[in-house]
């Protein structure tokens, strides 16, 4: 008889949007036209740039023109997009080979097939409060799993630690949802940490452009070492709007072996087997996001969200509430008042009743999540200001 992975009874249900979508309609039921605002949302809220949609335009010509059109694409990525993505990191001062880069149809994609590289038997750290993808991929794979708390005592960037050590490390740099960023000394400590241990990092760089300070890494590359213990996975879906249309580049050093195996090498199978490559036309649309008008473009809708998370900043600091994130993240971490007991969810319920403002209840990322609550800058300008303005108010009440 057929066995199903055991892994789905073990996986805990993810609640957290569902539960906060349910509680969001029965507002709506009870409230007919009242308007929302949302401080919640994990999409972007700003359209492709002219130079991506220009691209993506010129593509579909190619596609629609039998001297121009393409098949298949390289199960890796197209050269052309692998170059351009090195390119970029080589323009930061980044020594990455055009080869060391592959193109996904995004991160959360390729943080599920990227654990093919791994033998079952492997341990994996999560540094909590996490992004419950990590979690979850490794449930399904039977993986055993080492919890490893963070707090507002280490600002939510935990010290590797020798009584938490694992065969797979993640990383979250800017952290959904702490909003915390790595410096390049911790980050160091971690990077040591993996080369001694054997241990392979999984940095999720999916914000890394929302990094402005120098002093920060954007990618685990610019720490010395980090070849031989590190895969980067990023997306174009927070830096660039691609939420909607699909694209990531993951990076897998040459160096980086175990057991006389390459990771770089077994990737290459693993894509040539599980993937006919992503699509042409979106992979072009990609390409342009690296030109310098690309970046340029990219730059200004990232201000935007900048800009709102200032302004949620500046409601948080008007009520004298301690919060984490928000400077080199889109995210913003703040800690529950008092008055809600520190009961995210009860904080949560407070805000849609009280003043129609949608967020994220700390508790959904994991037990040391409690008595947070994660505010996004991915909405509406107008309709953030309002929410802050709301929330500011409620707060100093
Ligand atoms: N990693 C983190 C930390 C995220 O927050 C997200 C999406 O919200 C992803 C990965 C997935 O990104 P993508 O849209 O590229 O699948």
């Amino acid at each position: 008889m057929t066995r199903p992975n055991p892994g789905y009874r073990d996986l805990k249900d993810s609640y957290l949007f569902y539960r906060i979508s349910q509680k969001v309609a029965a507002y709506r039921d009870s409230h007919p036209g009242v308007r929302l605002y949302r401080l919640g949302i994990g999409d972007v809220s700003l359209p492709l740039c002219p130079a991506v949609t220009d691209a993506l335009r010129a593509a579909v010509d190619d596609q629609g023109d039998k001297a121009r059109f393409h098949g298949y694409m390289p199960e890796c990525g197209a050269p052309f997009l692998r170059h351009a993505v090195a390119e970029h990191y080589r323009s930061r001062g980044t020594a990455v080979e055009d080869g060391e880069v592959f193109i996904s149809s995004g991160a959360s994609d390729e943080l599920g097939d990227i654990l093919d590289l791994f033998d079952r038997s492997n341990s994996a750290v999560v540094i909590e409060p996490s992004y419950p993808a990590y979690i979850d991929a490794n449930v399904i794979a039977g993986r055993k799993i080492i919890r490893l708390a963070s707090g507002e005592e280490n600002g939510f960037l935990p010290c590797p630690d020798e009584n938490a050590v694992a065969d797979i490390i993640y990383i979250c740099s800017p952290s959904n949802p702490t909003g915390a960023v790595f410096g390049r000394e911790l980050l160091s400590r971690w990077v040591d940490h993996a080369n001694r241990h054997g241990s392979v990092i999984l940095f999720d760089a999916a914000y890394e452009a929302f990094i402005g300070d120098p002093d920060i890494p954007r990618s685990i590359f610019e720490i010395e070492g980090a070849k031989t213990c590190a895969i980067e996975i990023c997306s174009l879906s927070k830096t660039a709007g691609f939420t909607g249309t699909r694209l990531g580049y993951t990076v897998i050093p040459r160096e980086l072996e175990r057991d006389g195996m390459s990771f770089n090498e077994m990737w290459i199978r693993n894509r040539t087997t599980k993937t006919n490559g992503v699509s042409y036309i979106i992979q072009r649309g990609g390409e342009a996001v690296f030109t310098p008008e690309g970046q340029r473009q990219i730059r200004e809708n990232i201000e935007v969200y900048k800009n709102n998370a200032r302004t949620i900043m500046k409601a948080l600091d008007g009520a004298g509430i301690t919060y984490f994130g928000g400077t080199n993240s889109p995210y913003v971490w703040m800690k529950c008042p008092a008055s809600a007991g520190g009961d995210s969810w009860r904080f949560f319920d407070r805000l849609l009743n009280g003043i129609q403002v949608i967020g994220t209840p700390g508790a959904g990322f994991g037990s040391c999540g409690e008595g947070f609550f994660r505010l996004s800058s991915f909405g509406d300008p107008d309709e953030t200001a309002v929410a802050a303005e709301r929330l500011g108010a409620l707060l100093r009440e």
